[in-house]
């Protein structure tokens, strides 16, 4: 057919270039002003209303914010005692490499201990003592294990290492 359109010339290509970019995702509808006025406010969590940062109580159902600033206070838990947790459990599930669960399990007793007295320091700013407890009883218990299993391979005349071979 003639009627086929030629080739657009180079010129008209940049000029108009085939692909035009998409349009940019869904911009917000709120215009410039709407949008910074909603960063200088913030909003009940009872009700929604709108109000000044620097506002105490809500001015329409008296939700008292103060509450929120105390909600972050809370006490975080203590790290190390969760460490000690872990690796009281860690040194107890390997009780049959010896020298490694006793090793562990020493570690997880001192990270408790610390945490212990971290926590017990801290007066009310962190928590976790129930858990550094639990890991420190872990790690000792990891430890006599440990040291039940030297003394009895050494009285039965059992060398560990033949014992791990041999299965
Ligand atoms: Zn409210």
């Amino acid at each position: 057919m003639t009627n086929e359109p030629q080739p657009p010339t180079r010129s008209e290509d940049s000029a108009q270039p085939p692909m035009q970019p998409p349009p940019p995702p869904s911009a917000p509808a709120t215009d410039p002003q709407a949008f910074s006025e909603e960063h200088a406010h913030k909003t009940c969590p009872a009700c929604a209303e709108w109000m000044p940062n620097e506002a105490f109580v809500c001015r329409m159902c008296r939700y008292d914010l103060r509450r929120e600033a105390f909600a972050d206070a809370r006490p975080r838990t203590n790290g190390l005692a969760v460490a000690s947790l872990i690796m009281g459990l860690v040194a107890l599930m390997i009780f049959p490499l010896i020298p490694l669960s006793a090793l562990g399990g020493l570690l997880a007793l001192v990270m408790g201990g610390v945490a212990r007295r971290q926590i017990k320091k801290s007066e009310g700013a962190m928590s976790g003592v129930e858990m550094a407890r639990f890991g420190l009883w872990l790690g000792l218990v990891a430890v006599l294990v440990a040291l039940g299993l030297t003394i009895a391979a050494y009285v039965l005349d059992v060398e560990v290492i033949d014992v791990d071979l041999s299965t």
